[in-house]
Formats: C-alpha cells, sequence, structure tokens
C-alpha cells in the first residue's frame, strides 16, 4: 500500500549542458511505467530546467534545500513558494551535508518542515545516525531525537507528505552501505516510533528510504527488506543507466 519511491540526489554537480546532458541519457533510459516513483534533485540553477525537461515524463523534479520565511531578507536563499511556482512540489529536508556544513540543527528543521508543509510540498525527510553514535550503541536513540524535534509536531494529516530517508552518515558517500539487515533493523524502529507516537496506520503508509552508497550491485537486495521502501542516491545517480539500474531494483 505504500509506494516505492527513488530519488537522485544530484547535490553540487553538474552545470547547466552537463544537467541537460543527464537528462536527456535518463529519459532515453527511462521505461514507461517504472516499477517506483522516480524524482530528481538537481542544484538551485538547474531546477526549472530539470523540470521543463521532464514536464512528460512520470519522473518529478524535487529541491535539495528551501529556506523557513516566507519572504525577505535572507540573501542567497531560497523560499517554499519560490519553488512551487516553477513547478517543484518536493523538497528535501534534513540531509546530514546540510546538518554537518550549514549548521541546520533539529530546531531549524522543524520549522523548514512546517514551512513545506504550509505549502502543500512533499518532504523527503532525512535523518541517520553517526559513526560514533552506532559504535557506541546510541544509533536508535539518535534517529528518535531527530525524529521527535523536527518532525513529531506535524498533524496525523500532514504524514501523507512526508517520506522518510534513513541515510547513516558514516555510509553516504563513502562506498560503505548499511547491510540490508542494519536498514531493516532501523526502518522497523522508525515504524515502530511512528506507530507509537501517531498510529499503525501511519506508520505503515509512510515510504521509508534508505540512503548511503546504494549502487545498481547492492540495490535490489537492499530494496527487499520489509520496511525499505527504496533509496536516496547520491553518487550513483549521477549515471543514467546506474540510476535507472536502481529504479529498476524492485
Ligand atoms: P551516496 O549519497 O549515495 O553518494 O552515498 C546518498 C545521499 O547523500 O543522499
Amino acid at each position: 500500500m505504500r509506494k516505492n519511491i527513488v530519488a537522485g540526489n544530484w547535490k553540487m554537480n553538474n552545470d547547466l549542458a552537463e544537467t541537460e546532458e543527464l537528462l536527456s541519457h535518463l529519459k532515453m533510459q527511462m521505461v514507461k511505467e517504472p516499477e517506483a516513483e522516480v524524482m530528481v534533485a538537481p542544484a538551485f540553477t538547474n531546477l526549472y530546467s530539470t523540470f521543463k525537461a521532464l514536464k512528460d515524463t512520470p519522473v518529478k523534479v524535487a529541491a535539495q534545500n528551501m529556506h523557513q520565511a516566507k519572504s525577505g531578507a535572507y540573501t542567497g536563499e531560497v523560499s517554499a513558494s519560490m519553488l512551487k511556482s516553477i513547478g517543484v512540489n518536493t523538497v528535501i529536508l534534513g540531509h546530514s551535508e546540510r546538518r554537518a556544513h550549514f549548521q541546520e540543527t533539529s530546531e531549524i528543521l522543524a520549522e523548514k518542515v512546517n514551512a513545506a508543509l504550509e505549502n502543500e510540498m512533499e518532504v523527503i525527510f532525512c535523518f541517520g545516525e553517526e559513526l560514533e553514535d552506532r559504535k557506541s550503541d546510541k544509533h536508535f536513540d539518535v534517529v528518535a531525537k531527530q525524529l521527535q524535534e523536527s518532525l513529531y509536531q506535524i498533524s496525523e494529516d500532514a504524514w501523507s507528505k512526508i517520506i522518510l530517508a534513513y541515510e547513516p552518515v558514516w555510509a553516504i558517500g563513502t562506498g560503505e552501505t548499511a547491510s540490508p539487515e542494519q536498514a531493516q533493523e532501523m526502518h522497523a524502529f522508525v515504524r515502530k516510533n511512528i506507530a507509537d507516537k501517531y498510529n499503525q496506520q501511519i506508520a505503515d503508509e509512510v515510504s521509508i528510504l534508505y540512503g548511503g552508497s546504494v549502487k545498481p550491485a547492492n540495490a535490489k537486495e537492499i530494496f527487499a527488506k520489509e520496511d525499505v521502501d527504496g533509496g536516496l542516491i547520491g553518487g550513483a545517480s549521477l549515471k543514467a543507466v546506474d540510476f535507472m539500474a536502481i529504479v529498476n531494483s524492485f
């Protein structure tokens, strides 16, 4: 009943020409009815051209970030309504790189989640522990806290707009993947946490993606796990063949 989703996080890669090339390869590789909902998240400068290029395809376009304020004196920032005005209705929030390099605290993230929902945007909310947390067996507590502090203020109805992405920081861009069992264990924990805080139906219906060094070679095994509903893909989403191989891994 919940959706399988594969989203490509292109991060700060590709200028306009490179983006157009990637998009044309993506369109060539794209099957008519993919097994999963497919999304790509280009940099801000390439969002509108990507939206236009993918208009007649099933691929959705997401932003990698947004500011929580409606408008005003926030030099360098982009608001939810600006994204919506170019056809972008999905935003990635809470990525560990935003948390680590741009000081996005749980409090700021809660504001961003609320701002996105107020604008009826869909949110891919990322969370995950660092290596230290896992080594000291604190990973469940860390994740529970991240969800509690940035997400559990939302209403029951708002959950239809939420996609979760468990991304253990130690697995991002490192080539090291959480084992399918580690991913399953955390996803099941998250679902139970949501069921306890909200209800079983919300927990059963929310898609939980895994992210961190997903590749064509390991996607099938990870996606086969009961509580893993797809992936948020960094590095491997920059090559259309690899990305589509991952999309076709269900
Ligand atoms: P990766 O990145 O696939 O390159 O590890 C995942 C992410 O940061 O979303």
